[in-house]
């Protein structure tokens, strides 16, 4: 995101869908030069283009404010259940080979599209 600089958002919020708007994504930060709050939203209009909001200060805030219902999820919410919680949502296995002293092991495992690995058996 972008004000007196080029900065990294402290954190991302994915919104829910509303009548003219999909896939949107409100990312917030802090200006690393004036320090100053920044709000940036973007979201994606059905006809294939995209809209851009950028409010710093008071009016980052407000922005924050107004769509703070609408939050589904965030990317730190997510960073943080995936060191916390054992595989969710859509799971797939993984069957992986593993040689142990002269025999031949294979570990299976229920794993996510989040990184989180489970051992369900090993024969
Ligand atoms: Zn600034």
């Amino acid at each position: 995101m972008r004000h007196c600089c080029q900065f990294r958002p402290d954190d991302i919020y994915y919104l829910q869908d509303n009548d003219n708007y999909s896939s949107r994504k409100l990312s917030i930060g802090f200006c690393p030069i004036c320090g100053k709050p920044v709000a940036e939203l973007i979201q994606w209009r059905f006809d294939g283009k995209f809209d851009r909001d950028c409010f710093s200060g008071i009016k980052a805030n407000d922005l924050m404010l107004k769509h703070k219902n609408e939050i589904v999820y965030s990317i730190k919410e997510l960073n943080y259940s995936r060191f916390k919680s054992r595989p969710f949502g859509w799971k797939y296995g993984i069957n992986k080979n593993v040689k142990s002293g002269r025999k031949d092991l294979v570990k299976q495992y229920a794993a996510d599209f989040y990184g989180n690995k489970e051992l369900i058996k090993s024969y």
